[in-house]
Parts: C-alpha cells; sequence; structure tokens
C-alpha cells in the first residue's frame, strides 16, 4: 500500500523547510540560527505513533525558468493539491496575513483535500490564542500553532496529521524484512548460530561467499515473518599482517550495524567479556539501533541458576554503556533459546522505534521535576520548560531549559532513569539533546 502524502505549501520565509527539517527529525542535521537552510530534501518519509507516511516540502519544488514568485507558489499549491492527501499551509506568525497568504488560501479553499492551516513563528505560547484568531479570515478550521525552530507544539501537529490521514502501517510493522546483524568475534558462534535459525526453514537467499562480500546475508521466513541474517563472520581474509585483519573485521561490523534494525552480539560463554568484544559491541551502541546481548556455548558451561545472574552482572559491569540491553544465554548448537533471542530482537525493534505523545512526555518529565528538583550549580538553577520527542532509532529528546552548563551529569542520568521507568525502552539507547530557550 502506498504511503499517503502530506504536502508543505506557503510562501517564502515562513518556515517551511524549518518545519520540515524539524518533523523529519534526526535523519537531517539542522545548523541552529543558520538561515537559509539548503533544501537538500523535498521528500522525507516520516513516521509516527504506527502510521507513516511522505512528507513533501513543495518550498523546493521550482518550476524550472520562471522567476516570478507567483508562479512559483502557484505551481506549488497545484503540486500539493494534485498529489498530497492532507496539505499543511504554513503563515507567519510574527508577520500576520499578506497578500500572498491570501492568494494561496484562495487556491487551497478550492481543493477538497484536508487543509491544516499552520500559524508558524509562535515562540511565546502566551498569546497564541490572540494571534489564531487574526487567520481565521483565511477561511480554515481551527489553526494550529507552533514554532518550528524551537519545535513547540510540533508533536501535537503530528498527532493532528496523523489523525487526518488513513492508517498505513509503518515500516516496523512486521510485514517487511527484519535485518540483523550478528556480530562478535571470530568463532563465537555467528555462522552456527545462522545455520541453526535456518535449519529445515525455507532459505530465500543465500549470498554465495565471493571475494568482494563481507558479510553473509541470509533471508529466511520463520512465522510468517522474514528475516535477513546478517552474518559478520562473512569472508575470512587471509593476511598476515594482523592490523589488516582486524581493520576488515571493523569494516564488516559497521557496514552490517548500518544496515540492520537491530544487531545481536554473541559473547562466549567460556571465555567472558574480552576487549575485542567490548570495541564490537561499541559500534552497534554508537549506532543507536536496538542491541541483544546473547550469550553462546551455553551448553559447554556447568549451570545453576546463581551463574546466570551473575554472569548477567559481570556483563553490565563490563559494559556499563549497554545496561538497556536484554541478555539471554544460548547454545547455537543445541538451539536452547534461541527463539528467545529472536524475539528479543524483535521487541527491541519495536521499542527503537517507539514515539512517545508530547503531552504523556512532559507529564512523566513535570512530575520527575517535582519529585526531585533540578541541583543548583553556584546559586543558579536548572529550570525544564518542556520537552517533545524528535527522532526515533534511537528515540531522541530535546528539553528546552534556561541554560543547558546547569545540567549535572547525575541530573541527566535521573531524568534518563525516569524516562525508562516510564516507557521502557528495552534493548535501545535513547538520547537527550539540551537546548537553551530564551
Ligand atoms: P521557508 O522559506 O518557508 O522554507 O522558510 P525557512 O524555513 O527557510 O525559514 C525562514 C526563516 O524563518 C529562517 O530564518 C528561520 O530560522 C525562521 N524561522 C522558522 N521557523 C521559525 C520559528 O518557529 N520561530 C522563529 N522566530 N523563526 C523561525
Ligand atoms: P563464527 O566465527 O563466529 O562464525 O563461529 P562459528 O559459528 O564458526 O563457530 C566456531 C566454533 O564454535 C565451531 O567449532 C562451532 O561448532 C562452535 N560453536 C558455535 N556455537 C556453539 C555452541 O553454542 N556450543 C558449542 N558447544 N559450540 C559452538
Amino acid at each position: 500500500m502506498a504511503k499517503p502524502v502530506v504536502a508543505i505549501v506557503g510562501r517564502p520565509n515562513v518556515g517551511k523547510s524549518t518545519l520540515f527539517n524539524r518533523l523529519a527529525g534526526n535523519r537531517i542535521s539542522i545548523v541552529e540560527g543558520e538561515p537559509n537552510i539548503t533544501r537538500d530534501r523535498v521528500y522525507a518519509d516520516i513516521s509516527w505513533l504506527n502510521n507513516a507516511f511522505i512528507m513533501v516540502d513543495t518550498g523546493g519544488l521550482e518550476p524550472s525558468n520562471d522567476d516570478l514568485i507567483k508562479n512559483k507558489i502557484k505551481y506549488q499549491a497545484e503540486i500539493a493539491m494534485n498529489e498530497a492527501e492532507l496539505i499543511l499551509f504554513i503563515v507567519d506568525g510574527k508577520s500576520g496575513i499578506t497578500t500572498i497568504d491570501q492568494e494561496i488560501a484562495q487556491l487551497l479553499r478550492r481543493t477538497n483535500k484536508k487543509v491544516i492551516l499552520v500559524v508558524n513563528k509562535v515562540d511565546d505560547f502566551s498569546n497564541a490564542e490572540q494571534l489564531k484568531w487574526d487567520f481565521y479570515s483565511l477561511g480554515f478550521d481551527e489553526p494550529v500553532s507552533i514554532s518550528a525552530e524551537h519545535g513547540k507544539n510540533t508533536g501535537d501537529l503530528l498527532d493532528i496529521i496523523v489523525d487526518n490521514l488513513p492508517h498505513i502501517p509503518n515500516d516496523n510493522e512486521r510485514d517487511d524484512l527484519l535485518n540483523i546483524a550478528i556480530i562478535g568475534k571470530p568463532n563465537v558462534g555467528k555462522s552456527s548460530l545462522v545455520n541453526y535459525i535456518v535449519g529445515d526453514e525455507r532459505v530465500i537467499v543465500s549470498d554465495i561467499p565471493g571475494t568482494t562480500r563481507d558479510a553473509i546475508d541470509t533471508i529466511v521466513e520463520k512465522n510468517g515473518v522474514k528475516y535477513n541474517l546478517i552474518d559478520t563472520a562473512g569472508l575470512r581474509r587471509k593476511s598476515r599482517v594482523k592490523e589488516a585483519v582486524e581493520y576488515y573485521s571493523v569494516l564488516r561490523t559497521i557496514r552490517a550495524v548500518e544496515r540492520a534494525e537491530a544487531s545481536l552480539m554473541l559473547i562466549d560463554a567460556t571465555e567472558g567479556i574480552t576487549s575485542q568484544d567490548k570495541k564490537i559491541v561499541g559500534y552497534a551502541h554508537e549506532s543507536g539501533k536496538a542491541i541483544v546481548i546473547g550469550v553462546n556455548k551455553w551448553d559447554l558451561v556447568d549451570k545453576d541458576n546463581k551463574l546466570m545472574e551473575d554472569y548477567r552482572d559481570e556483563i553490565y559491569y563490563q559494559l556499563k554503556f549497554l545496561n538497556y540491553a536484554p541478555i539471554t544465554f544460548i547454545s547455537a548448537l543445541t538451539g536452547e533459546r534461541v527463539d528467545e533471542v529472536i524475539k528479543l530482537l524483535e521487541y527491541s525493534i519495536d521499542q527503537n522505534n517507539m514515539r512517545i505523545k508530547t503531552g504523556v512526555l512532559n507529564e512523566v518529565l513535570e512530575e520527575a521535576i517535582l519529585l526531585r528538583e533540578p541541583p543548583a550549580v553556584k546559586g543558579r538553577r536548572l529550570k525544564l520548560y518542556y520537552a517533545t520527542q524528535v527522532g526515533i532509532k534511537p528515540p531522541t529528546f530535546v528539553l528546552f531549559v534556561n541554560n543547558p552548563d546547569l545540567m549535572h551529569f547525575s541530573y541527566q542520568r535521573y531524568l534518563d532513569n525516569t524516562l525508562r521507568k516510564a516507557f521502557g525502552f528495552i534493548g535501545t539507547s535513547i538520547r537527550i539533546k539540551l537546548k537553551s530557550r530564551k
């Protein structure tokens, strides 16, 4: 099913590309305070609360050989009216209605598509209601006030957008191929695990290791889900130089992790955590994708229940930065807990793609601040105004504060833990960015 299209329309300088970049989340980097953000992209795939749509910034679409601004805008509005299911008509709350706004409104009123009027640059919400009234004369439903630059109310705008779209499952709803990178040092059991999972299942594609491949992809269908198991063992390059071998294995891991939605990090139960393990899983952590740790060769270990707990504690102690990754104990030889590891990977992928509604997010944070006040630094206290989620993979939040320098490491960790307690985020890192708001 094709994803619905949402078009952004409006005269120059109202903040279309700022909004586009904001909604497209962390995939496009924004240089703060820099005017004339370059329009290197006009389309973005957005997913929000299990809905997926394509956003088009029509400001980036220009008719060839026509310099008249009026014609450009007419061209953009027509594309929107023809191609989009939903149109966001952006106006500037600072400058009020202009004649060009009225002309665009006139064009858009002719479409039977849904139009949402968005009043941008409402940086100060204390007079947002007042400002809205001026724009009713354009002839659309109640305007939505936002500040694209400061990310204010943009989460609510996304809620309104998806409420007005037909529901299309996003990429993460199990109908697609799930790419899983199986990483870990040589001989930990990566290939054995792939072989076990494949078992009697139907293998759809399996690459024959060639000279240029650095990982082997095996696509297999299990319980109606298609998995691509990326085995980074791949082709063992023969080299007399130890550094070269190491270099290729690092490259293999990074490439596989980049392609995957989740990484399964294998650790050898008979060896414990080595410095090589730390390095390898560090790349997966940095990618921000989902991670599950599998302690393999568990069949070789003398078992009693206590040992598993000790093992877990030891891993979290050695790999402190991975305290969010679930750990399970498997055997690629006997198949022990292999099904569980697959379920954990799927669950972690969902968590890595989770979106929290702006309203709920702020409720949770407000309560956390009431329970524990931010610390004061040299008599100045950190003030938290509000938060919004700006991205997924990993879930990324922007916290607007009076002064980011007043944030203390321990308080940031407290907020991190608060979000985890409230929302889970099992198997995924989360990022909290601070921005100052005057
Ligand atoms: P476009 O031509 O409609 O794509 O507009 P841009 O996104 O390039 O934005 C035009 C100018 O408005 C830039 O200098 C932005 O920084 C500024 N701008 C965009 N959104 C806001 C906002 O919410 N508040 C304020 N104060 N300025 C904004
Ligand atoms: P890779 O280099 O990470 O792909 O590791 P392999 O899959 O080639 O496994 C290396 C060796 O460990 C082989 O001899 C496997 O038979 C053995 N091995 C892998 N997984 C297990 C396991 O779960 N239990 C035991 N006992 N041996 C295993």
